[in-house]
């Protein structure tokens, strides 16, 4: 058993623990004040990353639809940061198909209390159209959803470059007509689907002349403009596209000789047609079209085909195209002029 402590020495342990006491106090205040310093420097470079990536982040009650924005969101939305949130307000600024998709991936999402990521257009209270990437969280309560948070990222520039790739594989900058890849992917359709096709194939006649004496930029205003034709006259065709240098592809959904002749009369027409005037305002419209209206034409080869595969049904079309080409140009021949005897054709 321990002796009472002396008088002094009770006051010497009140004193000690008080020493104690303070300093413990102390250490706490320094470990706050340093936690303190990191969170705000840790808040600080969130806040700098959040900016610089253009990533905000909100959340929404889901009694009462209370939401909550960070700075970069109220950014994103051209609307002034803090300002008060009304969630009927902020989907007016989604583009229609966005909204709806968000409203549908939404409600599956708390229905099933999962996430979800979606991209979205807006077009914000200043008239900026941007699209976002939303992220979302569902948070329940004893199994309950009560609360949806994530993310909204600006991907506008993403987007766009995606859109630019995507465009750029499937079409000819150029002219804007679907290039070689996507005639060749719809040529293989074709035999797919296994019903009638024709393919008519479409050369430039002195082509490398208008290059030659106009000039290479000469050269680029023609195929436009013969590409522009081309998809006026063939607006009911299946696809035109761009497959070479001044060679372009026509695929009609039928394999009906009358419609394609007279497709192929119209194209050769259109094409034949002089220039002039049709350029007016253009830099080099004017003596393209008075230079090539004369020298300028189509030679068409026709193909048709009773589920022929797409490199028969080409080589037929180009063996056409080449004897339109030896007739004179300027005129169209089917590939039974050509020597490849097909059951409908017809000699133009
Ligand atoms: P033909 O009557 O036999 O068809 O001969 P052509 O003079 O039309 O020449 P051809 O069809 O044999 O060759 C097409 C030319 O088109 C060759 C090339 O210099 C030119 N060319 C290819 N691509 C482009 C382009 O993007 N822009 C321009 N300006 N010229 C091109
Ligand atoms: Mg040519």
């Amino acid at each position: 058993m321990r002796d009472d402590p002396a008088p002094d020495d009770a006051q010497a342990v009140i004193d000690l623990g008080e020493d104690d006491d303070t300093v413990e106090l102390e250490r706490l205040k320094a470990a706050f004040a340093r936690q303190s310093a990191a969170l705000a420097h840790a808040q600080k470079i969130f806040a700098r990353a959040s900016e610089a990536a253009r990533i905000g982040v909100w959340e929404c009650t889901l009694d009462g639809e209370h939401l909550t924005w960070t700075d970069v969101v109220y950014d994103l939305f051209d609307l002034p940061r803090g300002s008060v949130l009304d969630r009927a307000a902020t989907l007016a600024l989604y583009a229609p198909d966005s909204r709806k998709a968000l409203d549908t991936i939404r409600a599956r999402a708390i229905g099933e209390a999962r996430g979800f990521t979606l991209d979205a257009e807006i077009v914000t209270g200043l008239g900026n159209r941007r699209w976002i990437r939303i992220t979302a969280t569902v948070e329940c309560e004893d199994g309950v959803p009560t609360r949806i948070f994530g993310m909204k990222q600006d991907i506008t520039e993403e987007k766009a470059l995606f859109d630019r790739t995507r465009y750029l594989a499937a079409f000819d900058d150029m002219t804007g007509l679907a290039n070689r890849t996507s005639f060749q992917a719809r040529l293989a359709a074709v035999e797919e689907e296994g019903c009638g096709a024709a393919l008519l194939l479409v050369d430039l006649d002195g082509f490398k002349a208008v290059n030659d004496t106009l000039g290479h930029l000469a050269g680029d205003a023609c195929l436009r403009r013969a590409a522009a034709r081309l998809r006026t006259v063939c607006d009911r065709a299946d696809l035109v596209a761009r497959i070479g240098g001044d060679e372009f592809g026509v695929l009609l959904g039928t394999d009906d000789p009358t419609i394609a002749e007279d497709l192929a009369g119209r194209i050769v027409a259109a094409l034949r047609r002089p220039a002039e005037g049709e350029d007016h305002g253009l830099p080099l419209g004017a003596s393209l079209g008075a230079s090539l209206g004369a020298s300028l034409g189509a030679s068409v080869g026709v193909a048709w085909h009773d589920a022929a595969a797409p490199a028969t049904l080409f080589a037929r079309a180009d063996a056409a195209l080449y004897a339109a080409k030896a007739a004179g140009r300027n005129t169209f021949r089917t590939d039974a002029s050509a020597g490849h005897p097909a059951r409908r054709s017809r000699v133009a």
